[in-house]
């Protein structure tokens, strides 16, 4: 009978064990699914510097454009002044150049602007190009690392799964039977033990006769608040 505690607390341990084992191992994939959606944030956010850039070379181009036509229209009109026949019409064309030249200037400035920012987001992509990278290189070795940490988790996982089959055949099977019942309807917790007097899974008190009748470990008894299997401390 003594045995039967020990392989009872011993199977206990197991089943303890294997269901921390498997969160563990169930946790791993979720891990790897968040690192990998960081580092595509990540890119995410690199191909919207990428864009930015794109947009700001056409506005500069477009830029050039609207320069080029303000240029030319001040040097046609400049020509033109030449050969104005009326007064108004000299004003006019005088006029007209003072607004072109006016519009030249205003893209101008545009233009410095717009480079002072290109300028801004291309430092920007270098440093995002560079941490995206070293994101990547540490994702992949924490990934690694993680299938790495799987696979010796479910090496331990059957492990116990062996032990436990051992146990389990070693073990009455009034006792496999009583313990099986216990721990589906316990909360994965079947065999606790009592500390000052009181019952471990539940905390009530056990009855000092009791506490007897358990240390010599002659037939199971079971907590009577909570019905789990009580197993003296000392084993
Ligand atoms: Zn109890």
């Amino acid at each position: 009978m003594k045995q039967t505690f020990q392989q009872l607390r011993a199977l206990q341990e197991i089943d303890t064990d294997l269901k921390t084992l498997r969160t563990k191992t169930d946790e791993i994939p979720k891990r790897i699914e968040k690192l990998q959606q960081e580092a595509a944030r990540a890119k995410t956010e690199l191909e919207s510097t990428l864009q930015e850039i794109t947009g700001h070379k056409k506005d500069y181009k477009l830029a050039e454009l609207e320069l080029k036509t303000a240029e030319e229209k001040i040097t046609s009109y400049s020509v033109q002044l030449y050969s104005a026949k009326t007064n108004e019409q000299y004003k006019a064309f005088l006029k007209e150049i003072e607004t072109q030249k006016k519009l030249k200037s205003g893209v101008e400035d545009r233009m410095i602007t717009l480079m002072e920012e290109a300028e801004a987001l291309e430092q920007k992509r270098q440093t995002t190009e560079k941490e995206d990278a070293q994101l990547e290189t540490e994702t992949v070795r924490k990934v690694k690392a993680l299938e790495a940490e799987k696979q010796e988790l479910e090496a331990a996982v059957t492990e116990r799964e062996n032990q436990r089959a051992e146990l389990v055949q070693a073990l009455p099977k009034s006792a496999v039977k009583l313990y099986e019942r216990i721990r589906s309807r316990k909360g994965g917790l079947a065999v606790v033990t009592t500390r000052h007097e009181r019952c471990n899974g539940c905390m009530n008190p056990v009855p000092p006769q009791r506490l007897l009748e358990i240390q010599r470990q002659d037939r199971i008894y079971t907590c009577e608040a909570c019905g789990r299997i009580l197993v003296s401390d000392n084993k």
